[in-house]
Order: structure tokens, then sequence, then C-alpha cells
């Protein structure tokens, strides 16, 4: 662009459709965005360029749960910013403690990891592996991990290969083995799919992007009994149904379970940053050892602040 350009436009906002064009041409098409320019935004309100108000229906696929620009959250991001917002995992930092407090919000979970966005689930499932050596004593290079059909966990290479969506798999192959797939919500169908080589159940309480599919009653609870009784790891991606979306703080509440590893994301930071989590006992996530696993921005003091303001908000 040239410098008059530029100048031009900081003065004199480009009207709706120049946006929607500029967008268009130079940026990638991944999405097809309905042609609404969002300029800012309140609880459930979104104002376009043009000042028209609309009332959020989708609330960022659950990532503003809280509503936009909620104000405790802001203060908060406002306040750590200006004191210190990455530090790196070389040093500690007075902010990271606060996992104590996110894995005290689920029974069970004393250690958390934290990862910038998209990162968790693949956390989640090296950390499936790990102990499905390390503990369960499977053969090295045959760990299985059994995922549902149907399912929504982010678009990784790994992750995406054992997805059910043909699009989402589409041109982006070879992809990772050790994957099974069963139809979502059948019982039978994964206590056939177990093997003495399974080390993880990766599930969503609630399929999101599936078009929210809820389960036969009482599939959550046979399936933690399943896992239970062949040490196959319990691990529910609530990165959608959790914190709260379906009337419990976590969506397996429902069926008086509790799943081995969780897996929180989205609203954990209220729509103010990318921060997910996994959560686990300390027997599970203990399986990581010093430099095992790692992140540049994973458990920044900024992040940790923001979703600890979140997560009470
Ligand atoms: C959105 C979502 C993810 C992926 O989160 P990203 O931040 O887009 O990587 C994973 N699992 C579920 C259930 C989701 O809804």
């Amino acid at each position: 662009m040239e410098e008059t350009d530029h100048e031009d436009s900081s003065r004199d906002p480009l009207p709706c459709q120049d946006l929607v064009d500029l967008e268009n041409q130079h940026g990638a098409h991944n999405y097809h965005p309905l042609d609404v320019v969002i300029e800012r935004a309140e609880g459930v309100w979104v104002y376009d360029v043009d000042g028209k108000r609309y009332l959020d229906c989708l609330a960022a696929y659950s990532a503003v749960n809280q509503g936009h620009c909620h104000p405790k959250i802001l203060a908060t991001l406002h306040e750590q910013a200006a004191k210190v917002t990455l530090t790196s995992r070389a040093f500690r930092n007075d902010q990271l403690p606060c996992s104590a407090r996110i894995s005290t919000t689920s029974p069970a979970m004393t250690w958390c990891s934290h990862e910038l966005r998209h990162r968790a689930v693949e956390t989640a499932l090296k950390t499936a592996r790990k102990w499905g050596y390390k503990v369960k004593g499977i053969p090295e290079g045959q760990a299985e991990i059994i995922v549902c059909s149907g399912n929504f966990h982010g678009r990784t290479i790994t992750i995406v290969g054992f997805s059910s969506d043909d699009q989402y798999r589409d041109g982006f192959g070879p992809f990772a083995p050790g994957f099974k797939i069963i139809p979502y919500g059948d019982i039978d169908a994964l206590r056939h799919a177990i093997t003495p080589n399974t080390c993880a159940f990766l599930v969503e309480p609630i399929q999101g992007e599936a078009g929210i599919q809820i389960p036969p009653a009482g599939f959550l609870r046979q399936a933690a009994e399943l896992c239970r009784e062949n040490r196959v790891l319990l691990m529910a991606d609530e990165i959608q149904s959790g914190l709260g979306r379906t009337g419990k703080l976590f969506a397996y509440m429902h069926e008086g379970i509790t799943p081995d590893v969780l897996i929180v994301g989205k609203a954990l930071a209220g729509g103010f940053y990318p921060v997910s989590a996994v959560l686990a006992s300390r027997e599970i996530l203990g399986v990581f050892k010093s430099g095992d696993h790692g992140s540049t921005f994973g458990g920044n003091p900024l992040g940790c602040a923001i979703a600890r303001t979140a997560c009470a908000s």
C-alpha cells in the first residue's frame, strides 16, 4: 500500500464494502464470513462500521460466553499487559500458579498444562501416548487412541487425520496412524474397539461443530466404566461444552462422572486471549519430564491473568 493511501485510510475509515473487498483480495479464503464488518462490541451486542447493532448469537463459537469486552477481564488485560506479558517457561512468573485455581474448578484435576490456542488437544494426545507407554506398558509405537465420528478437535494435521469430515482432510495427508473412529454414542462399538494397546478414548461430551449432538443418556457413564475396567484414559474435550455452557460447570457433570483428562479452551480466556489447558491428575500429567514438551507462549503471565479473571466472571 502506498504511503498516501495509508495516511488517508487512517484518517477516513474505509466504508464497509471496501473493507470486504480488501480482505477478499489479500486474505486467504479459508472462511466465508457474512459481509458484516464489526467494529466494536459489548455484552451480547456487536456493532458494524456503520453503527448498526446486531445480537451476537454465535459468541465466537463459545469463546466469549462471558459477553464481549467483559469489563473485569478487560481491566485484568490492561493491568497485566502493563506489568509483564511473556517470560517464557525458562523462568517462573507470578501469574502461572493460577493453574491451581483452574485445576480446582474440576475435582481430581490437580495438574494443568498451559497452552496457546490449538495446542491443548495435541498435548492431551501426547499425554495419552506417553502414559500408555510409560505407565500402562504398551509396546513402543503401538498405542491406539479411540475417537468418535463427527468429532471436532481442531485443525492440526494429527487431528484432521482422524476427522470423519472429508473436507477437513482433503489435501492434507499423509496422516498420523494410531487412531480408531467409532460411531458417536455407540457403547458397544467402544467396547469392541478397545484392545490392550488402547491408551485413551477422546470424546466431546456434547459434539459442538457436528451440530450440537447429545449422546444417548448413560453413554458417558458407561464409557467411563469401560475405560476404568480396561485402563484406558477417558479424555473429555470440553473446549466448547465446558465452563458453564450447558448449565453445569462441565457437560460431563450431567452424568456424574469424572474424566481422567479434561481439555478446556475458548471461554477460558473470555475471548481476550487464546488460552487453553489440559487438566489431569499428577499421575497422568506427571509423565512429562523437563524438556519433554513445551511452548514459547505457554503459561505466559498475560494469558494466565486473563484466564483467571475470565473463569471467575
Ligand atoms: C473449537 C474447538 C476445538 C479447537 O479449538 P481451536 O482453538 O480452534 O484450535 C477443539 N475441540 C472442540 C470441541 C472445539 O469446539
